[in-house]
């Protein structure tokens, strides 16, 4: 898809169909006066007839018969105050008419609502709305080839800037998107790491530790997942660099278990439909890793992936057993299927060893969090006050909601243990924050926070988000690091 740029007036843009942003009421917006001049009067007349009052998601079709280079006109309701998440409709409503009409250009007038924000979520909308995921059909079913055009008063080069910022962070969530659709037989722990070095390319340094060297760096726990699974394990680490040199540095952290049986504390067959996507977290990783090499904050940003698959079979670890992870902590596993906590207490345990500034993981963590939250936010806790409101902060600016879960102090001896430093279940209770207190074990005394997101991972179909794998994460890390990197001193 071609993004552009226009400055063309009202009744000048040249579309297949263009869609113009309503705040308020239509007959009195200077856009329609604009196109309504153009087609004698005939536009205010059919606003009038059709009773057309540009609430929040209505929409008006004018066919206008070449009386201006548009041929279909399309009015979109925007609410008074137009919010990201009305853009964010407007984007939805601009792929589903350029659906509807078959429509190969496309352009989006934004008028006097222009701004480096709002062009960027109708850009991003639009990208994000449009995804599909093809890579396993016969016959495609992604849309047609389209040119978007957003029309504004005047082009300059933060509105430039803000368009590329948009490719970049839609790309990135698209890029998270496809490895969590990909089938586990497919994305294994070894293609995870090629998807790594083949990341890197553009400008990131990778390590991609195999099992030998998991062994040496005393990654005991994610060894244990592992062992039951004819797929070797991996550890990813991907290191993005600014060009100016900085010094904040952030760690990020992802869960990759490719696909998880539950091992021999097996899952049943209904839970286990969509255990492909137990690696979303390792997507939320990679797909930034995937953007930044464009977008360039100033920023020093660690991604650190333990991929393993969690499997049942006569080589897998026992409940009862103890491993023992890199920070010499050792856990007793009673319950197999509680994996992702162990993987990433290696994970953890190895990227507070870098000493950086904050770390932040992503994981499939609890199915807990979706009874306490449902699938329109992920869980957020951790040790730093000013990291998690920081994280929320930008995840409402990036349009993804996240809600604090306490880290309860009491729930703590839960965790505890009869024969080793801690057990990997609680007694049942606050799920959620369990596996946020059973993570706090391994970040020693780096800031940290923790998102689970079962919930949000997959799309039931919204906005901007197509039925699937969300790329929820990519998005809301984006925008903290950009916020990390104005902030100077
Ligand atoms: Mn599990
Ligand atoms: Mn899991």
């Amino acid at each position: 898809m071609k993004i552009a740029l226009s400055d063309a007036r009202p009744a000048d843009v040249s579309a297949d169909v263009l869609v113009v942003a309503l705040a308020g009421a239509a007959s009195a917006d200077p856009a329609v006066l604009a196109l309504d001049a153009a087609l004698g009067g005939r536009l205010r007349a059919e606003i009038e007839r059709r009773s057309f009052a540009a609430e929040p998601g209505g929409v008006l079709a004018f066919q206008t018969h070449d009386l201006v280079p548009a041929h279909t006109v399309i009015l979109v309701g925007c609410g008074e105050t137009p919010g990201l998440a009305d853009w964010y409709s407007l984007a939805d409503a601009t792929a589903r008419q350029a659906r509807e009409f078959a429509a190969g250009r496309v352009a989006v007038l934004l008028g006097r609502h222009a701004s480096p924000q709002t062009v960027a979520a109708v850009a991003q909308g639009v990208l994000l709305g449009r995804y599909s995921f093809d890579r396993f059909r016969s016959k495609p079913e992604a849309p047609r080839r389209l040119d978007l055009t957003i029309a504004v008063p005047a082009v300059d080069p933060g509105l430039r800037a803000a368009v590329a910022r948009a490719e970049a962070t839609a790309a990135g969530t698209c890029f998270a998107r496809d490895l969590a659709n990909t089938p586990a037989g497919v994305l294994t722990p070894k293609a995870l790491g090629q998807e790594a070095r083949r990341l890197a390319r553009a400008g990131l340094q990778v390590r991609v530790f195999g099992r030998r060297a998991i062994t040496g760096l005393g990654m005991g726990a994610l060894l244990g997942v592992a062992q039951g699974s004819a797929q070797e394990p991996c550890f990813i680490e991907l290191l993005y660099r600014p060009r100016a040199r900085t010094r904040r540095r952030v760690a990020l952290v992802g869960k990759g278990i490719t696909f998880d049986s539950g091992g021999l504390s097996l899952k049943n067959a209904d839970s286990m439909k969509a255990q492909k996507r137990d690696m979303a977290g390792s997507a939320v990783v990679l797909g930034v890793m995937h953007a930044l090499p464009h977008l360039r904050p100033d920023v020093e940003v660690r991604g650190y992936v333990p991929a393993a698959e969690n499997m049942p079979s006569g080589t897998a670890i026992r409940p009862g057993d103890v491993l023992r992870a890199l920070n010499g902590k050792t856990i007793e596993v009673l319950n197999t299927d509680a994996e992702g906590r162990l993987v990433l207490a290696d994970a953890l345990s190895y990227a507070a060893g870098k000493h950086p500034d904050v770390i932040l993981d992503f994981a499939t963590l609890t199915a807990a969090v979706r009874s306490a939250l449902g699938n329109r936010y992920a869980a957020i806790m951790g040790t730093d006050r000013a990291l998690v409101a920081e994280v929320i902060d930008a995840g409402a600016a990036a349009g993804e909601n996240l809600w604090e879960l306490p880290l309860v102090a009491e729930y703590r001896r839960d965790l505890d243990s009869r024969v080793a430093d801690l057990k990997n279940v609680g007694e049942g209770y606050a799920g959620t924050i369990i596996g946020g207190l059973f993570l706090r074990e391994f970040v020693g005394d780096v800031p940290w926070a923790h998102i689970d997101f079962s919930s949000t991972v997959m799309s039931d179909g919204y906005a901007c988000h197509p039925k699937g794998a969300s790329g929820f994460g990519v998005r809301t890390v984006l925008e903290y690091l950009s916020r990390l990197s104005e902030r100077r001193g």
